[in-house]
């Protein structure tokens, strides 16, 4: 429970052991006692309070810890909102902490997205949000706009004063700085996507070239499985592996061969549709047999794509070669393996590393986007860079150039919160989880 009656509440459902005044009760305290309803004994609890402006939302807080069970924790709830409590909006404890000033928005939304992380990058890129670094870089970039803001304000009360000039080299050189710092923050938004949303891979490859076994032996390695569902296509399966610590979202295509009357007809169709989705496509070839027609018209999917080719089946003496031309012409990526005895298989991860610059991503110096809607708050405010240059290039009215300088500063303080709409405060709260 948070805010102002809290306390109260508590006191009327909550009998602590060693009874103390509330008042007397120091923050960060946990003390033990029963949930009493009609002198009944309800549960054996543990109670932490939390005191203003000390608590996650600022406010007073309690947190009952009772024996877990649905009935029992089910039970307590009602005692307390029979005695005056209501329960939560979808993340309205993060957004009382946001209404009273404890994080920006941006930091709020970040608490979205630790719940949600897939990976531990993920999650750590959601901390590094949390503690706040995206928000002093938003912060630096607002201040350096104010900064000649300063001079700007002076040019135009004081037009006697003449600064016209210097301010429009001043005004020119800072928004060359934050275009550059602006867009920099756009292009990690594509890392950020990574992060959070993995890399989408598709396992393509005849009946019996090693599909399931590939995924198999991933999967066995990276034991950090986080989900398995059913495909959003019929008759895949998707599952997350980690590639140095990016998510890999692995479509596996091997439900295709499944119909009886179709045992040696690859779903070419349904291939192709998966393969036009995916960020990757790893085709998976037999390579003690030569290429047959139903193989090349897999090498055609995979054309203009993003792609690795795999001769797999190396233990057994291959037939196809790494300079096969046929596969050269498609994809400059062809790795032998062995499904089965693990062979190769770090040079595909090498590989899947290389062509993503997942090297390249280091969440602990860079500040990372992840966010849509703070993307394309920087991409607007972009524009309005652009504009801003514009104006000033053609030597417009000062006050003209202000206009275009304060809708920047407008975007950048929508992502933080400072100047953000109710409705659009709603609508981020409203996609919290019950209780965060
Ligand atoms: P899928 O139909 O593409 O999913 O192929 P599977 O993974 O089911 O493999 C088909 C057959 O090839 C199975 O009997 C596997 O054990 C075998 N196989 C897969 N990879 C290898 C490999 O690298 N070496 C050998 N010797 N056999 C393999």
């Amino acid at each position: 429970m948070s805010g102002k009656e809290c306390f109260e509440i508590l006191n009327k459902i909550f009998q602590p052991i060693h009874k103390q005044n509330t008042k007397e009760i120091k923050g960060y305290t946990i003390k033990y006692g029963h949930i009493i309803e009609n002198k009944e004994i309800i549960d054996e609890v543990l109670v932490s309070y939390f005191k203003e402006p000390k608590s996650y939302t600022t406010e007073n807080m309690c947190e009952i810890n009772s024996h877990g069970g649905i009935v029992v924790v089910k039970k307590i709830l009602e005692i307390c909102l029979k005695n005056g409590a209501r329960l939560a909006e979808p993340g309205e404890f993060t957004k009382r902490a946001f209404l009273n000033g404890r994080i920006d928005l941006l930091q709020a939304e970040s608490v979205i997205d630790i719940i949600n992380a897939k990976s531990e990058r993920e999650s750590k890129a959601g901390i590094k949000q949390l503690e706040g670094a995206v928000s002093k870089k938003i912060g630096e970039i607002k201040q350096k706009i104010l900064d000649v803001m300063v001079n700007i304000e002076v040019a135009i009360d004081y037009p006697e004063y003449d600064v016209d000039d210097v301010t429009n080299e001043q005004i020119l050189d800072m928004l060359v700085k934050v275009e550059d710092e602006l867009l920099r923050l756009e292009k990690s938004f594509d890392n950020g996507k990574l992060i959070r949303e993995g890399i989408k891979t598709a396992i393509i490859g005849k009946p019996n070239a090693g599909k399931s076994s590939l995924l198999n032996t991933i999967l066995k390695e990276e034991r950090a499985i986080v989900t398995e569902y059913e495909g959003t296509t019929r008759d895949t399966i998707e599952e997350f592996a980690n590639i140095n610590g990016i998510p890999l979202q692995l479509i596996d295509t091997a439900g295709i061969r499944q119909t009886k009357d179709e045992v040696e007809k690859i779903g070419i169709a349904r291939s192709r549709e998966i393969a036009k989705e995916a960020d990757l496509v790893i085709a998976i070839f037999d390579s003690t047999r030569d290429l047959t027609s139903e193989d090349m018209e897999i090498l055609d999917l995979i054309k203009g794509k993003q792609s690795i080719i795999l001769l797999n089946k190396m233990d057994l003496g291959s037939v196809l070669t790494l300079t096969d031309k046929r596969l050269q012409d498609v994809s400059e990526n062809i790795i032998k393996i062995s499904a089965l005895k693990d062979t190769g298989i770090d040079e595909l991860y090498q590989k899947i590393t290389d062509l993503f610059n997942l090297d390249k991503i280091n969440l602990d110096t860079e500040v990372v986007i992840t966010n849509v809607r703070h993307r394309d708050l920087i991409v607007k405010a972009t524009e309005n860079v652009k504009k801003a240059k514009e104006t000033v290039k053609n030597k417009m009215p000062i006050d003209i150039i202000a206009i275009f300088i304060k809708a920047i500063l407008e975007d950048l303080g929508k992502i933080t919160g400072e100047t953000v709409s109710e409705n659009i405060i709603n609508e981020i709260f409203s996609k919290f989880c019950l209780g965060k």
